[in-house]
């Protein structure tokens, strides 16, 4: 089966990519190794998608762009994408359940959670530390949490954690933090949310179940233990490179380089949304990226149409 585009990842970014191919009558198939919709899907609240004033949760909003995808008729496909090889321009596509080829490639593949990396941390994934406070803040209701991190995703989760929990420790490792100003105001106004300053997470303790943690504040040197129930880890996340990483060109944190039309080093092969290296990860700037890489990819076919 020959496919015009191939688009690898079903987040905001390969979601829309595939709305503008095959809206543009290219044959598009997007390929989704985990739940379509990527990250986005455990946020609870996305209030700066335009369109939407009354804000939808992350799952809703992916819904709406599934079933657009479905409307123009593109495939999508449960299936790993395990390799990308190249038979002149043409791509050749190796998933957990067979061979495809495309005449063009949309790579889509987002990013994950970066860990904490300190003691502790592994043992008490599940039982007590969360990468996901949609998923399991409601566990948690009347309880005392510490979110760590400063960036957008830090202090967003904080405040929706204050949904349930009594109290809400946000725990920065600098005096200043990453989040946009409109984030840090309502966080700075909740009064169910302390920030711990200046501060690093050095051991994740308990017993069957996470029950304090071993701090370190940097500035006055000072070690302290800290009781809570629960930790929801927001520190960043890592680029999902692994199924390119040798051959497409990379910054130095492992996003894909791209030029204005969404194209990277290799004739064919464009990227779109979280794993692309650019300054501003959002749905909206995702959703822009795929509508571009599709463009770009349906004038490039075009422009080669007799070499495949
Ligand atoms: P981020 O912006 O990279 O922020 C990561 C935060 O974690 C930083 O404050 C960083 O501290 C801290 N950190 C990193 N490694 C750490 C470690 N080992 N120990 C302790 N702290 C550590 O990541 P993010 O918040 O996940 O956001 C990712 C992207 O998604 C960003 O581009 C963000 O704007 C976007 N996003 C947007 C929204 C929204 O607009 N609604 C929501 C969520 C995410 P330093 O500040 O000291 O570096």
């Amino acid at each position: 089966m020959k496919y015009d585009v191939a688009i690898i990842g079903a987040g905001p970014g390969g979601l829309s990519a595939a709305v503008y191919a095959a809206r543009g009558g290219l044959k598009t198939v997007v390929f989704e190794k985990g739940v379509v919709g990527g990250q986005i899907v455990l946020t609870a609240e996305v209030e700066n998608y335009p369109g939407f004033a009354e804000s939808l949760s992350g799952f809703e909003l992916i819904d709406k762009m599934k079933k657009q995808v479905e409307k123009f008729k593109a495939e999508i496909k449960e299936e790993e994408v395990k390799a990308i090889g190249l038979e002149g321009l043409c791509k050749i596509i190796e998933t957990s359940s067979g061979t495809y080829r495309a005449k063009s490639v949309i790579l889509a593949t987002g990013a994950h959670p970066r860990k904490l990396n300190v003691p502790g941390e592994e043992k008490y994934t599940g039982r007590g530390v969360s990468y996901c406070a949609t998923c399991d803040g409601a566990l948690y209701r009347d309880k005392i949490v510490a979110v760590v991190g400063g960036g957008d995703s830090a202090v967003e989760e904080a405040m929706f954690l204050t949904r349930f929990a009594k109290k809400v420790y946000l725990i920065h490792r600098r005096d200043q933090l990453r989040a946009v100003k409109i984030l840090q105001e309502r966080a700075f106004k909740n009064n169910k949310i302390e920030i711990i300053w200046d501060t690093v997470i050095q051991g994740i303790d308990g017993g069957e179940q996470l029950e304090k943690l071993h701090l370190y504040n940097r500035k006055t040197e000072e070690f302290k233990t800290l009781k809570i129930d629960g930790l929801f880890v927001y520190v960043g996340i890592i680029p999902n490179n692994e199924l390119i990483e040798s051959r497409i060109d990379l910054n130095e944190h492992g996003f894909i380089i791209t030029d204005e039309e969404m194209h990277t080093n290799i004739p064919g092969i464009y990227a779109a949304g979280d794993i692309v290296d650019k300054p501003l990860r959002q749905v909206v700037t995702a959703a822009g990226e795929g509508a571009t890489a599709a463009f770009s990819a349906e004038k490039w076919i075009q422009e080669h149409i007799d070499k495949f």
